[in-house]
C-alpha cells in the first residue's frame, strides 16, 4: 500500500501563469506539487491525457504543420498512442484505449478537425504575419514563466492565443438576478500574465488576448496594461510569501469542495483529511478499519469506522485481505470510492488508491 512519509518540503522557484490562479486558491497544493517534484499522488483523470493530444494537434493545425485530414489523422493517432505508453507506463493500464475510455472521444475529435478549416490565423493578407507557438516567456527575475499557445504578430499588432479543450465561460449572476455568462477569472488573469510577459520582453504589449475552445469559439479578454502590471506583483507577491511560508515551515491550506476535488495531493494534506472529517460530499474516506469480510465471490468488504458514522467500501480484491486485516484497529484514507444508492456504501472504481495514515 501506498504511505506518504516525511515531505521534503522545497522551494519553489518560479510559477507559471496557468499555476497562478489555483496558487492563489491554497498555496499549498504548490507546495506539496513541489515536495512531490510535480508527480501526482493520485491517478489523473484520462480526459487530461485526451487534452493534451488535443491541445498539440492545436498547436500543430495553428503552425501549418498539419493541414490535410490525412496528416490529422497521423498525426492524431501517433499522439494518441503516445500518451497510451504514457498510461501504461505510469501503471494505469486501464485507460486504454482512450477512445474507450474517454467520454465524448469521437465527438471532440470531429470538433478538432474543424480547426483544419478557416484556422483562427488569418492568412492572405497584405501585411506579413509572423506566427509563433508554444513560446517560451519568463520575467526577468525569472520567477514567473510559461510557454504561449500562440502569438500572432502583424505589422506592429500582437495578439496572444490560448487553446482551451474545456469549457471557457461559466454561468454567474448580474445584480439583477439574470444569468449571464463569463470568461472564468483563472483564464483572464492566466492571459494577462502572458501579456505582462510579453511586454517585458518585447517592450510592447499585445493588442489582443483571445481564448479559443474546441468548437472554435474565439473569446477576447479585455484588459489594461495596469490590470496586466498589477496581476503580475501579485503574482510575484505570493511566490515570495509561499516560499516564506516554506522556510518557516509555517502552511496554512484553504480546503473547500472547490479547491480540494480535483487536487492530486489530496493524500499528503493534512488539512484535507481533517476536512474529511465534517464533510462527506467528497469520494474519499479517512477512518479505522474496524472489520473485514471476504465473500464466496473472492470479494473483500472493508468496513470502517468515521468519526460519526461507519461505512463499508466493497468490491476490493482479495489481494487486498491480508493487508486490511493486519490493519485492524488502524487508520487509513481509501481516495476516489464511489457513493452507492444505500446510505453508508462505497464501493471500489478502476482508480481506487489506499494510503496508509
Ligand atoms: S487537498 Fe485541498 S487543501 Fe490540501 S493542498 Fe489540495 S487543494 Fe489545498
Amino acid at each position: 500500500m501506498n504511505r506518504i512519509g516525511k515531505i521534503n518540503y522545497r522551494q519553489i522557484n518560479r510559477i507559471s501563469p496557468s499555476q497562478f490562479y489555483s496558487m492563489k486558491n491554497c498555496a499549498y497544493k504548490s507546495i506539496l506539487a513541489e515536495a512531490f517534484e510535480k508527480k501526482p499522488l493520485l491517478p489523473i483523470s484520462p480526459t487530461a491525457y485526451l487534452g493534451i493530444v488535443m491541445h498539440k494537434m492545436l498547436e500543430l493545425i495553428s503552425k501549418g504543420t498539419v493541414s490535410s485530414e490525412e496528416e490529422f489523422d497521423f498525426q492524431f493517432n501517433e499522439q494518441v498512442k503516445f500518451q497510451e505508453e504514457t498510461l501504461k507506463q505510469l501503471g494505469y493500464p486501464f485507460f486504454v484505449p482512450l477512445q474507450k475510455n474517454v467520454k465524448d472521444f469521437g465527438m471532440k475529435k470531429i470538433l478538432l478537425k474543424k480547426h483544419l478549416k478557416n484556422r483562427v490565423i488569418r492568412t492572405g493578407s497584405a501585411r506579413s504575419i509572423k506566427i509563433d507557438s508554444e513560446k517560451w516567456f519568463e520575467s526577468a527575475d525569472k520567477s514567473i514563466g510559461g510557454k504561449i499557445d500562440l502569438i500572432i504578430e502583424e505589422g506592429f499588432e500582437t495578439e496572444i492565443i490560448d487553446f482551451k479543450t474545456g469549457g471557457i465561460t461559466h454561468d454567474v449572476l448580474d445584480d439583477e438576478g439574470d444569468v449571464f455568462s463569463n470568461i472564468k477569472n483563472e483564464y483572464k488573469e492566466q492571459l494577462k500574465l502572458y501579456a505582462y510577459l510579453y511586454f517585458e520582453k518585447t517592450g510592447k504589449y499585445p493588442v489582443r488576448l483571445s481564448l479559443v475552445d474546441l468548437a472554435k469559439q474565439k473569446f477576447t479578454v479585455d484588459f489594461t496594461s495596469h490590470e496586466c502590471k498589477t496581476i503580475f506583483d501579485e503574482a510575484r507577491e505570493l511566490l515570495k510569501a509561499t516560499n516564506n511560508s516554506i522556510n518557516n515551515s509555517i502552511f496554512s491550506a484553504n480546503p473547500s469542495v472547490e479547491n480540494c476535488k480535483y487536487c492530486l495531493y489530496r493524500p499528503a494534506c493534512s488539512y484535507f483529511l481533517e476536512y474529511l472529517k465534517i464533510n462527506d460530499s467528497f469520494n474519499d474516506i479517512s477512518g479505522r478499519i474496524s472489520k473485514v469480510v471476504k465473500y464466496l465471490n473472492g470479494n473483500v468488504t472493508v468496513f470502517i469506522d468515521l468519526p460519526e458514522r461507519s461505512i463499508s467500501v466493497m468490491g476490493f480484491i482479495a489481494e487486498n485481505l491480508q493487508y486490511f486485516n493486519e490493519n485492524i484497529n488502524n487508520t487509513i484514507a481509501i481516495f476516489n470510492v464511489k457513493k452507492e444508492a444505500s446510505e453508508n456504501v462505497y464501493s471500489v472504481t478502476r482508480t481506487t488508491t489506499i494510503y496508509d495514515q
